[in-house]
């Protein structure tokens, strides 16, 4: 064991959504927390944070906060049943970072509509809405006349939708990821979690008392508020979690995870308009409209494969730009603040990975959480904590069993 190490009980390696939600749990049921990040965990301006382009790598900098609707009494559907839980969880969770921090995530119930253009979209929305009435979700289908009078934006898409159906969902709420991420940083900073930012995870060697990772420092100049890990240092924890988001598979070979996750970029368009003009989330088959609560709107998005490649290209932006232009005209004159990109970590089922790696006593991994990362923050939080501790989680996650993805490799 090296002398230089730093000690803890719990390792979470990676600080997006999952890693600090996860740490933020950890810590309040009394557990000693580091939380490592090769990313900068210094506060950001609120104001600044919530316009510019998002500042880190990490996939949830990049995330709309759009959370659909969930229901976690009648969810069969594992998936649905973790995002019922986040669902249910989200409202306290807020609540509670208010109250702790002082910074506001801006989680708003202002409810969705999901709207259709094609036959295609339309044969899904109702699938959907029929999906939702199921599990007593609210979705009520909805003239067209009626979205014009409660979105008076989207009038002229009403009058040309030569095929246009209209759903409206009010138990879908919006929050602004960034605030977020903000608030669970200053959490956990108060709940005394060592955060050891612009530090990269080398290695994780399992041993009988844990495991020895291996971190370096991204730069070794002053100028920030973490605790920075001088080259070459060990972390010596008794458990760790990996919430390395798309570069889970990454840190280390002996998990066997390289193969388990896909990135899949999305590209958002930010635009500010001088008088608020939508007050809904606005859904239209992969596309959507979020009117954040500072006046800003978020227009996105879109699914890229092409490998770890950060960045936004000019033909996504115009497609953007064209959606908006037949969506909601008024917008055209909107100011462009921002755009940027984030890397989705997709599994090949589709489902997070959540839980122990196999034949470890001692490491677990929460990623794989694709496009709702952000909604399925809090429950995964809570049921990754329960695993750490020993506890039964109140929902299934044999489902979310790490390893399955890999089993084709290890035949
Ligand atoms: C355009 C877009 C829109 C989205 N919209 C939504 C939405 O509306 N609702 C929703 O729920 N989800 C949304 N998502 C999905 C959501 O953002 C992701 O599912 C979520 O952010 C994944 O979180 P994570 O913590 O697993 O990963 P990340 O946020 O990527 O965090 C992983 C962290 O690990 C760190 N890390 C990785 N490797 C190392 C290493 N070797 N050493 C040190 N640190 C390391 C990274 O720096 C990063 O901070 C969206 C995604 C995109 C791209």
């Amino acid at each position: 064991m090296n002398s230089d190490a730093v000690l803890t009980d719990v390792a979470v390696l990676g600080a997006g959504a999952i890693g600090l939600t996860i740490a933020y749990e950890l810590a309040r049921r009394g557990r000693t927390v580091t939380l490592v990040d090769r990313d900068p965990l210094a506060a950001i301006e609120r104001e600044v944070c919530t316009i510019e382009t998002p500042p880190r790598s990490a996939t949830s900098w990049a995330a709309s906060g759009i959370l659909p609707p969930a229901n976690l009494e009648t969810a069969t559907d594992p998936i649905e049943q973790l995002r019922g839980l986040s669902h249910r969880l989200f409202p306290g969770l807020v609540d509670r970072l208010i109250d702790e921090t002082g910074i506001d995530p801006h989680l708003v119930r202002c409810g969705g509509w999901y709207l259709s253009d094609t036959i295609g979209e339309t044969a899904s929305m109702v699938g959907m809405a029929s999906y939702w009435r199921d599990l007593s979700i609210e979705c009520h289908e909805t003239d067209l006349a009626e979205l014009a009078i409660r979105e008076p934006a989207l009038e002229s898409w009403t009058h040309r939708a030569s095929v246009g159906r209209a759903w409206w969902v009010p138990d879908e709420y919006q929050i602004c990821t960034p605030l977020y991420l903000q608030a669970l940083i200053e959490a956990c900073r108060k709940l005394g979690v060592t955060m050891l930012d612009e530090t990269c995870v080398d290695g994780i060697d399992e041993h009988e008392k844990g495991a020895t990772i291996s971190i370096h420092a991204r730069h070794v100049d002053a100028g920030h508020d973490g605790e920075r890990a001088p080259h070459g240092r060990h972390l010596q924890a008794e458990q760790t979690v990996l919430c390395g988001g798309v570069w889970s598979g990454l840190i280390s070979d002996r998990l066997k995870l390289a193969q388990s996750l896909v990135p899949v970029r999305g590209q958002i368009l930010l635009l500010k308009t001088d008088a608020p003009i939508l007050s809904s989330v606005i859904n239209l088959g992969q596309r959507y409209l979020v009117p954040r609560r500072d006046g800003a709107i978020l227009v996105g998005s879109c699914e890229e494969e092409v490998g770890f490649q950060h960045g936004t290209t000019p033909k996504v932006l115009s497609e953007l730009r064209q959606f908006v232009r037949e969506l909601c005209p008024q917008l055209q004159s909107a100011r462009e603040l921002a755009a940027w990109s984030g890397l989705r970590p997709l599994t090949f089922d589709g489902f997070p990975m959540c839980g122990k790696v196999p034949g470890s006593d001692s490491v677990f991994v929460a990623a794989g959480h694709f496009r709702s990362g952000i909604h399925l923050s809090p429950g995964t939080a809570v049921c990754m904590a329960d695993m750490v501790c020993g506890v039964q989680p109140q929902v299934d996650m044999v489902p979310f069993a790490v390893g399955k993805q890999q089993h084709h490799h290890l035949s």
